[in-house]
């Protein structure tokens, strides 16, 4: 086993070279859907394996493929159940999460190797979490390697983000990804959609979202065709998130044709925006850029995503002057 991704090869040498005497916390960082998390377990596995890479034969990498090591901890978010009784992910890895961190690291390694306490997204430790996870590596606990993984790794505590050597894993080179992409099937896969990350844009053909992308987006190419109440029916099932990644990221392509520069999240739809984006009304364009930005901050807020997408459709139509009155299901 090299690098889980071939774009990660320079990330894994480096991890290689500290094989022996690693870090006793190294934060991983960079965009989401390069692989991060990946290059963390399996370097978590060569650690714990006492090879890199990882032998993938012996007793401590059969415990990792099963989720049983007992020298490797993994702090994540987890499932919790609110007050409606949903069972939900919960947003933020708490201080009870950490403490279980706290408590594995004081005991001592059941192999007498490595232990790894792996957390991702570490930028979800609230800052009690985060608190105690700083007061464990300031002890400096022998034989421990703590892994942090976030794509937002300035909104990890300062003092902890300071305790931590740093591994920067950037977006692959465009060919690379992409022919990482047809490798796996994927050749309709958004990569510009999704700023250049391979894994996130196979997400998005595997979950459907790419075709979704490509009907949506058709739609708002043609906004005098376009019958809010209706799509916003057809549309109410499309996640929050996807919803605002869609609806924001065309905005903002939007408003480069219209400044006369190329769009770069939907290059396949660049025809249709230069044509809109001569005739948009700017002032107009700003406003709805600006709420659905303001919109984006709350997704995880409960709403009426019919209701919500039929007023922003609205708005988006009178963009182009279209003030004809929705037809009435
Ligand atoms: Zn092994």
């Amino acid at each position: 086993m090299s690098a889980p991704y071939p774009w990660l090869e320079p990330a894994w040498r480096q991890l290689a070279s500290w094989q022996g005497r690693p870090p006793g916390a190294l934060l991983i960082a960079g965009p989401r859907g390069v692989g991060k998390l990946a290059l963390a377990r399996a370097w978590a596995q060569s650690l714990l394996c006492g090879s890199q890479p990882a032998c993938g034969q012996c007793a401590s990498c059969r415990w990792f493929a099963e989720g049983v090591h007992p020298d490797f901890l993994y702090l994540t978010l987890e499932e919790r159940e609110n007050a409606a009784g949903e069972v939900r992910l919960a947003q933020e890895i708490d201080v009870a999460q950490a403490r279980r961190a706290v408590d594995f690291v004081r005991l001592s390694a059941h192999q007498g190797g490595w232990r790894v306490v792996l957390v991702h997204p570490a930028d979800a430790l609230n800052r009690a979490a985060a608190n105690a996870l700083l007061k464990v590596l300031e002890e400096g606990p022998i034989n421990t390697v703590f892994v942090l993984v976030s794509d937002a790794a300035h909104r990890l505590l300062a003092t902890l983000r300071s305790r931590c050597r740093r591994l920067d894993i950037g977006l692959p080179p465009r060919q690379a990804a992409l022919d990482w992409l047809v490798e796996h099937g994927a050749r309709e896969a958004p990569l510009a959609w999704v700023g250049g990350a391979p894994l996130r844009a196979l997400e998005c053909e595997e979950q459907g979202l790419s075709g979704q992308r490509r009907e949506v987006l058709a739609q708002l190419a043609q906004p005098a065709a376009m019958e809010p109440t209706a799509q916003a029916e057809a549309w109410a099932a499309l996640g929050n998130e996807s919803w605002f990644e869609l609806t924001y990221r065309w905005l903002v392509d939007l408003l480069a044709c219209h400044l006369g520069v190329a769009p770069t999240r939907n290059p396949d739809f660049a025809e249709a925006l230069g044509q809109l984006g001569r005739r948009v009304e700017r002032g107009a364009l700003l406003e709805l850029l600006a709420a659905t930005a303001a919109e984006g901050r709350v997704l995880r807020h409960p709403l009426n995503a019919a209701a919500q997408r039929e007023a922003w459709m609205m708005r988006y139509r009178h963009l182009f002057g279209e003030r004809r009155p929705a037809r009435v299901a």
